[in-house]
C-alpha cells in the first residue's frame, strides 16, 4: 500500500531538523517548533515538494518564504534574548515564521503589506487554529496599539532601523532586523535598556525589501 503523504513530509521534516543541528542551530525550543510545525502547509502548490529543502521559495506576488536556516537563526536570536512574552513580526509572508513563534509559546502579532498574502494567511491560520493576530498595513511603522514588545522580528530588508520599531520595544526587549541594500543585509540586533540601545551585527543574508514609510520607497 502506498504511504500517506503526511508520513513522507514527517520524514522530510526530521531530516530538515537534523540538517539545522548540523548547521549549528542548538536551541532545543527552536528545533522542537521546527519538528512540530508542518512547513509544507505554508507553500503554494507549485513549490510544496520543496518545502523541506534549505532554500527560499516563491510564495507569489514577488515574495518568498525564507529558508529554514534563516528562520531558525533569527528565531534562536530571539529565544536567547527573550524567552517569552509578546512578539511582533513584520512581513507575514507565508505565515511560517509566525507559526514557529506561536508554537514556541509567544503571544504573536504579524503585519503584512500585501493584501493577497495577508488574506491567504488569515484563512490558513483559521484552518490550522493558529491564534496569531494579523494586520494588513505598513509594518515599518510597527503596531503601536499593542506595544511595547519583548521582541520584534523583521523578515524583510530595511535600509536603516525604523524609529517606530525602536520606540515600540519594551525595556530589555530586542529587535532583530536585516539592514542593508540589494547586495546583502547584515543581521542586526538592537536591545533596549531604558533609553539606551545596544547594537550588535552578525552574518549577511539576502531578503526581499521592506517597502514602506520607514523602509524602502518603491523607487529606491
Ligand atoms: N516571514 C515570512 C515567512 O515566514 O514566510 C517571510 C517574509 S518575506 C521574506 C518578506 C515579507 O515582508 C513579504 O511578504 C513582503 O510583502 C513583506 N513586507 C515588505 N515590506 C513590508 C512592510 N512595510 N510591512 C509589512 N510587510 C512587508
Amino acid at each position: 500500500m502506498q504511504k500517506p503523504e503526511y508520513d513522507e513530509y514527517e520524514l522530510q521534516r526530521r531530516e530538515m531538523v537534523r540538517q539545522l543541528r548540523l548547521y549549528g542551530i542548538v536551541n532545543e525550543r527552536v528545533l522542537k517548533a521546527f519538528s512540530e510545525v508542518e512547513r509544507h502547509r505554508f507553500f503554494i502548490p507549485e513549490y510544496r515538494n520543496r518545502a523541506y529543502e534549505d532554500c527560499a521559495c516563491p510564495i507569489g506576488y514577488g515574495q518568498t518564504i525564507s529558508q529554514p536556516f534563516t528562520v531558525a537563526y533569527m528565531t534562536s536570536m530571539l529565544a536567547e534574548r527573550c524567552p517569552s512574552g509578546n512578539v511582533l513580526e513584520i512581513g507575514t509572508g507565508s505565515g511560517y515564521q509566525a507559526a514557529i513563534l506561536d508554537a514556541m509559546g509567544y503571544e504573536v502579532r504579524s503585519v503584512e503589506r500585501l493584501p493577497e498574502l495577508h488574506e491567504r494567511v488569515a484563512k490558513l491560520f483559521g484552518e490550522l487554529g493558529i491564534p496569531v493576530e494579523l494586520r494588513l498595513g505598513d509594518g515599518s511603522l510597527g503596531w503601536p496599539e499593542h506595544a511595547p514588545y519583548q521582541g520584534i522580528i523583521v523578515t524583510a530588508a530595511a535600509p536603516r532601523i525604523p524609529h517606530a520599531l525602536k520606540e515600540q520595544l519594551a525595556d530589555g526587549g530586542s529587535l532583530i532586523i536585516p539592514v542593508g541594500g540589494a547586495e546583502g543585509q547584515v543581521m542586526t540586533v538592537l536591545t533596549r535598556e531604558g533609553y539606551t540601545f545596544h547594537k550588535d551585527t552578525f552574518e549577511t543574508f539576502a531578503f526581499v525589501p521592506l517597502v514602506g514609510r520607514e523602509g524602502w520607497r518603491r523607487d529606491d
